[in-house]
């Protein structure tokens, strides 16, 4: 159901309505199509639109953009700008991102079928921040001198490796692209990025008010396509330096064979998660901790790598905590993602939603207990929904507590004391977050240390910033995006040592 726009709020229908996407890559600096022409139609999953064609990239695209980036690189009209005059133009990219803001958002609300309200309010924000915050750092980065003895003079310092390619996925299309963007066009870098086939529209229109904001033609690159074209072609390429990935695990152990199989560039992985959200009856507000597992988890409609679907609760609180979990589902129940209260939106296609269901089954099938949820909605709108899910008395085992699902299920498992609690936590795969929520300092320092993840959030969950890394443990990825730190993926330490003579 639509609710009225109020009289301040823009209309989206109409907007949406009025917005043509353009899928053509963009190579060189100029928008192209594919170079033997395919292409594909691209539809939302909001209600089955048609929102545009998309160039279907392969080898040849590649081997164009990745041609363009080197020649860019080589020729250093970006890496041997001043850092000064590369912060201007990348300040000025992130300027043209929020003044953009509603036809970005737009793009990714209708692409892969998140809520307006977030899109405009986080997606956008976020990747215009992410920008500038690199820019920032440009002329703010010294280099070192080691301490060596009179006679020598050795300094380390960092150069940019060269063409980087990014492949990134659907679920905060701009935000991921913008982790690899900043720090590796900061860094003086080239960038070829694919996008998801499912999510294309938003990251070539990055590229064009990159070049609207003076970055020069074919610094960055985009090649729209499928993962098994334009990706495996870009991630084989032999003149790529390094490639940063985002999404599945499953893809990531490709990422690693393809630079096996080529030319052994650096390949950094930011994978899928499993993360567990620990509950200890100590905690002195356990309405908020709910709210902070619901919200966290059905946000981007649990399509989020980060999403605390393992929620752990003390067996003591269990039937309390998840009755609160679960009469907040209402909130979360999927509507229209162009209404500008709707908190939950649609999963991003078709093969999304069966796998949900799937997932939603099997849950039954194992013997957990959906306690609210499990159900496909909204099908009569042509868009792909499913309500909020809560499975009660689910084993560490099941299916449904070890895979990632990416959808709106809450896997709820029960604990008896705090080695318990970690050893559940930390029996998974995956390794990207952990969350524990105790009003005891003793406790929540020893169990944030005994938890093996990334990020591990102390009595809150999705409290974050461009200032801290981001990655996982174990096969949730390796290299960390965001921070300085991410600046390590992209350059190279040079030592150069010269001898200095009496
Ligand atoms: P995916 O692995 O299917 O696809 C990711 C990207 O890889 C897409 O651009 C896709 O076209 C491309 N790709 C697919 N197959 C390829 C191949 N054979 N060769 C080269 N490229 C290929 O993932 P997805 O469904 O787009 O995204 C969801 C996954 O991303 C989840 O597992 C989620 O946890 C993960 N993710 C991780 C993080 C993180 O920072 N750790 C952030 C967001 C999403």
């Amino acid at each position: 159901m639509t609710t009225a726009p109020s009289p301040t709020s823009p209309d989206w229908h109409a907007r949406a309505g009025a917005l043509r996407a353009d899928g053509r890559a963009v190579v060189d600096g100029r928008r192209v199509p594919a170079a033997d022409g395919a292409e594909f139609e691209k539809r939302s999953p909001v209600d089955g639109r048609i929102l545009g064609v998309v160039a279907r990239c392969g080898s040849t695209d590649v081997d164009r953009a990745v041609a363009a980036a080197r020649a860019a690189f080589d020729d250093g009209r970006w890496a041997r700008q001043p850092p000064a005059a590369r912060k201007k133009v990348l300040l000025r990219f992130a300027e043209h991102i929020l003044a953009a803001r509603d036809e970005l958002a737009l793009l990714d609300t209708l692409d892969m079928g998140k809520p307006i309200r977030y899109s405009t309010s986080v997606d956008v924000p976020a990747t215009a921040r992410c920008i500038a915050w690199y820019a920032e750092a440009i002329d703010k980065l010294y280099d070192e001198i080691a301490p060596t003895g009179p006679g020598a003079l050795a300094l380390v310092t960092r150069e940019p490796m060269g063409v980087i390619g990014a492949i990134v996925p659907w679920n905060y299309p701009m935000i991921m692209a913008a982790w690899k963007l900043g720090p590796a066009l900061a860094s003086g870098n080239s960038v070829v990025l694919k996008p998801s086939e499912k999510s294309p529209f938003s990251a070539t229109r990055l590229a064009e008010l990159a070049l609207e904001a003076g970055l020069p033609p074919g610094v960055f690159n985009v090649v729209p396509g499928f993962g098994h074209e334009a990706g495996e072609a870009l991630a084989l390429h032999p003149d790529v330096d390094a490639i940063g990935f985002t999404g599945s695990t499953r893809v990531g152990r490709r990422m690693l064979e393809y630079a096996g199989r080529s030319n052994l560039k650096r390949v950094y992985n930011e994978l899928g998660g499993k993360s567990a959200f620990i509950v200890f009856p100590d905690f002195h507000d356990l309405d908020r901790a709910a709210a902070t597992a619901a919200g966290a988890m059905f946000f981007n409609q649990g399509e989020s790598c980060n999403a605390p679907s393992r929620l752990l609760v003390h067996r003591s609180i269990a039937d309390d905590f998840v009755q609160r979990v679960s009469a907040l589902a209402p909130r979360y129940q999927p509507g229209d993602p162009l209404d500008g209260n709707t908190e939950m939106g649609a999963l991003v296609d078709a093969t999304q939603l069966r796998t949900v269901l799937g997932y939603i089954e099997a849950g039954h099938d194992e013997g957990a207990r959906c306690v609210t949820g499990g159900r496909q909605v909204r099908a009569e709108s042509g868009g792909h929904y499913v309500e909020p899910t809560v499975f009660d008395g689910v084993r560490n085992d099941m299916k449904i507590a070890r895979e990632e699902i990416f959808g709106p299920v809450l896997s709820v498992i029960r604990f008896a004391d705090e080695a318990e609690a970690v050893r559940l936590a930390n029996e998974s795969s995956y390794g990207l977050q952990a969350s524990v929520w105790s009003s005891g300092l003793d406790r929540a320092h020893r169990v944030a240390r005994a938890l093996r993840a990334g990020t591990v959030h102390v009595n809150q969950y999705d409290e974050d910033d461009i200032t801290v890394p981001f990655g996982g443990y174990k096969q949730s990825g390796n290299g960390r995006d965001k921070s300085l730190h991410a600046f390590d993926k992209y350059t190279e330490l040079k030592t150069t040592w010269l001898r200095l003579d009496p």
